[in-house]
């Protein structure tokens, strides 16, 4: 199996709500949850989806889970669509893509026992004997650092931390192919953070898994991830390689949320001057025109407000939505000004 090829493909995928209508004569009004995104995830590596929340990043990460139906657009996992999967062929297919939800204190079942929770996948997805099951059980416990005889206790006898190994040991249960992490730390204090990161990491090392990682957090993306996306209300606005974004964005948002106070990366301190942004992101109900952004962009221009910019390639893998970035020399010029 080749390293590097493409295990997940996301190709233009939309999601869009109608919402109730407002009395008898009221419009139906539509959100526009996710606009158009397309990405690749090579196997083995982890991918970052980043914004803030209402980005439209944990719809994305639903509609690939297909927990929640895509309006349109294509989602390959190893070449095969799982777009139009149902009944038998979907539960197959679900077995490559597990998911590790937000919160580990709901998305745990608080009348099972530890160990219930483990196998449900198990017995949901394989034909594994009760002994087997068993057997894995046990050897999922110690892959997450937990021990074999706290699988008989319920998951309000754990801490955080703990609740959210558990929820890595089920997503790991049936080796999938992709584990989508949904914000997997948000919800626990700072230290617990890394350990569970350093553990996905660890985990990742052992097993060649492929992750796809949704977070709010760029500090946490960088972390962890190879390469990501950067959304705004619904789109994609840059993309690229971790180490290239990091060092250079070239989307305005991009730049303002890892120059954001306080900046968490200590290599960026006093290099970089900050862009703050005002106010919260507009609603993906009632979307600005033309470049989305441009309500908060210190750069917006006359023809931001009309024409949504193309996220176009502008070398070296990088891409990017906005149209004041311009090729010069054969190098992206952005106006954000480039770290020192
Ligand atoms: Fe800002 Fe215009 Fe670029 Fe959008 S297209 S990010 S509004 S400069």
């Amino acid at each position: 199996m080749n390293e590097s090829s493409t295990l997940l493909e996301v190709r233009d995928l939309k999601v869009h709500f109608t919402l109730k209508r407002p009395g008898l004569f009221g419009q139906a009004a539509k959100v526009y949850a996710v606009d158009g995104v397309s990405f690749n995830v090579k196997r083995g590596h982890a991918y970052g989806i980043v914004g803030e929340s209402g980005c439209g990043k944990s719809t994305t990460a639903l509609a690939l889970a297909r927990l929640i139906g895509a309006t349109s657009g294509d989602i390959l996992l190893d070449g095969q669509s799982l777009t139009s999967l149902s009944g038998e062929s979907l539960k197959e297919a679900r077995k490559g893509l597990q998911m590790i939800f937000q919160d580990p204190y709901s998305s745990l079942d608080p009348r099972q026992r530890v160990e219930a929770i483990i196998a449900k996948p198990l017995r949901q997805l394989t034909r594994m004997t009760q002994a087997e099951i068993a057997r894995r059980v046990d050897e999922l416990m110690a892959k997450v650092g937990l021990r074999a005889e706290q699988k008989k206790l319920f998951p309000h006898q754990f801490s955080g931390g703990q609740r959210q190994r558990i929820g890595i040991a089920r997503a790991l249960a049936v080796h999938p192919q992709l584990v989508i992490c949904d914000e997997p730390v948000s919800a626990l204090d700072v230290a617990i953070q890394a350990q569970v990161i350093n553990l996905l990491k660890q985990l990742q090392q052992d097993m060649g898994l492929t992750y796809l990682f949704i977070s709010h957090d760029l500090a946490v993306v960088q972390h962890l991830c190879d390469a990501l996306s950067v959304m705004y209300l619904g789109r994609v606005v840059e993309q690229g390689e971790r180490k290239e974004l990091f060092s250079r964005p070239l989307h305005p948002y991009t730049y303002a949320l890892l120059t954001a106070d306080p900046i968490k990366d200590p290599t960026l301190r006093g290099k970089v001057t900050r862009l703050r942004l005002e106010g919260d992101p507009p609603s993906p109900l009632n979307p600005p025109s033309g470049c989305h952004f441009h309500t908060r962009c210190p750069y917006a221009q006359d023809l931001c407000k009309v024409e949504s910019p193309r996220l176009r390639d502008v070398g070296q893998g990088q891409h990017v939505a906005c149209h004041l970035v311009k090729i010069v020399d054969g190098r992206p010029v952005s106006p954000v000004p480039a770290f020192a």
